[in-house]
């Protein structure tokens, strides 16, 4: 193994590892769809896996634009993420709701990851003075927010329904017990 001595070298790196996250969640994103029981989450995965393909043009012509050729990094960040959501899905038999919720958590979780690595890399881009990267790499994130916006509203309206009746009108019901 080489010396890194060069913050290009750096970004270069954490780019490789961005190109390897997006390509795998490009073979997670169609799972996650068929595991979801609720449409409005199964098109959410959809629509991402869509804006995912996008997200990985946008970084070959980042690629291009330093002068390097397109490749991925293993990056075990993503690789542990999809890991865990795989094996609870083994080791556990959630009900419709309760699994429901769980993919949510498993999205918002690469969302973080993504929005982590986008925000560095921008800074990077920046620093290096390449700017039109750093606006490639500012449209994915910007997805990677929205995605992100949009799962926890879907898990909120899921939670909601598995409430159990007794504990949803708590007082009212003691109040009409009391009578
Ligand atoms: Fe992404
Ligand atoms: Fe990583
Ligand atoms: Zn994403």
């Amino acid at each position: 193994m080489s010396q890194m001595t060069t913050p290009k070298e750096l970004f270069v790196h954490e780019l490789k590892d961005m190109y390897y996250a997006e390509k795998t969640l490009t073979k997670v994103l169609p799972k996650l769809a068929s595991e979801s029981n609720d449409r409005e989450l199964t098109k959410a995965f959809q629509s991402h896996l869509e804006e995912t393909r996008g997200q990985i043009q946008n970084l070959e012509q980042v690629f291009k634009n330093i002068g390097k050729r397109a490749e991925g990094e293993k990056c075990p960040g993503i690789d542990g993420i999809k890991e865990e959501h795989e094996s609870f899905m083994e080791e556990n038999e959630p009900t419709e709701l309760l699994s429901d919720v769980f993919i949510t958590g498993s999205a918002a979780r690469t969302e973080h990851y993504e929005i982590a690595a986008y925000t560095g890399l921008i800074n990077q881009a920046k620093a290096l003075g390449e700017q039109d990267s750093a606006t490639l790499l500012e449209e994915n994130l910007k997805q990677e927010k929205e995605a992100l916006k949009k799962v926890e509203t879907i898990s909120k309206r899921i939670l909601k329904a598995t409430k159990p009746i007794a504990t949803r009108s708590t007082s009212k019901s003691r109040a009409k017990a009391r009578v």
